[in-house]
């Protein structure tokens, strides 16, 4: 078994099969595009230049856009559609894509890759939808997780 099929503890990710069914991934992305299309509602204020959506388990769609503030501060699409999944108390995602410049879809930046981790292990196993049709896991976005057992840092403890 591949190493980015290793989920939680070690288990086998669940199957993908009925996941990849391709009208579940395109409701996704046109879910994250409705959301997508920067705005400013003042000179130093954007947001909605990326557009994000999560479709968790349970088979519900949650999106999110960014928020990009003059000092610096702001959040990524992903971390609005993590607060609204979080908010009907799912957490178990099982596909997240985000649409950003030109509308293109992208993988989710550093910080967002861990924050689906940490909020779910179940997450290592969830597909990250990428352009022109292509996905991968965030397992091989994230390899040896530090949340996963067995990895190098838990084997120094
Ligand atoms: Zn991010």
């Amino acid at each position: 078994m591949e190493p980015d099929q290793l989920g939680v503890r070690g288990e086998a990710c669940v199957d993908h099969s009925v996941e990849r069914m391709k009208n579940e991934d395109a409701r996704l992305i046109e879910a994250a595009q409705a959301v997508w299309g920067g705005f400013r509602l003042h000179e130093d204020f954007s947001a909605g230049t990326v557009g994000a959506a999560i479709r968790t388990a349970a088979g519900n769609i949650y999106t999110g856009i960014c928020i990009d503030l003059a000092c610096g501060l702001g959040f990524c699409a992903e971390a609005a559609a993590i607060a609204e999944m979080l908010k009907q108390r799912e957490s178990h995602i099982a596909a997240v894509v985000a649409v950003g410049a030109d509308g293109v879809l992208g993988a989710p930046c550093g910080r967002c890759r861990e924050m689906i981790a940490q909020v779910d292990r179940r997450n290592l196993c969830c597909r990250v939808l990428l352009p022109n049709g292509k996905e991968t896991t965030l397992a091989a976005l994230l390899p040896d997780h530090w949340l996963e057992p067995g990895t190098p840092k838990q084997a120094v403890e």
